[in-house]
């Protein structure tokens, strides 16, 4: 007999600009919000831009590179479905268009995580074909 083993949690918000975002990631793109009138990336999603306060933006593709900003290796799950992950790495992504991103990085001891160390945008599916935005090494 099979174990079922149970659901990761999926992103649960009220937020329109928030629901957006995770809808545009089940293409399998990651995309960001782009100020219109001064061109300056934002994440997370926002109303208006933080450096001019127009309301106007583009949701445009991320490279999907990046580099290791900080991370912490988790052993305690807090969740159950997370369980089987542990240890794992809870990571912010620096991406090449300067927004920072709370995320997961898969394929990588975490013995081997390095500040600054390349990523690359890899989608992983966590249930129900939902598509969530993580990273792994980046190959050399
Ligand atoms: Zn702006």
């Amino acid at each position: 007999m099979e174990i079922q083993q149970p659901k990761y949690p999926q992103p649960a918000t009220v937020d329109p600009i928030d629901a957006e975002f995770w809808k545009l990631c089940q293409d399998g793109v990651l995309r960001f919000q782009q100020c219109s009138y001064c061109e300056t990336w934002r994440f997370l999603p926002r109303y208006m831009c933080a450096k001019c306060s127009s309301p106007n933006y583009e949701w445009k593709p991320s490279s999907g590179r990046g580099r290791i900003f900080s991370w912490t290796v988790t052993c305690q799950p807090f969740h159950p479905a997370f369980a089987r992950d542990v240890p794992y790495i809870a990571a912010v992504v620096e991406l090449e268009e300067g927004v920072r991103m709370a995320t997961r990085l898969l394929d990588c001891d975490p013995e081997a995580v390095k500040l600054d160390m390349p990523v690359a945008l890899v989608f992983k599916d966590i249930g129900d074909g939902f598509k969530l935005p993580c990273f792994k090494p980046a190959a050399k």
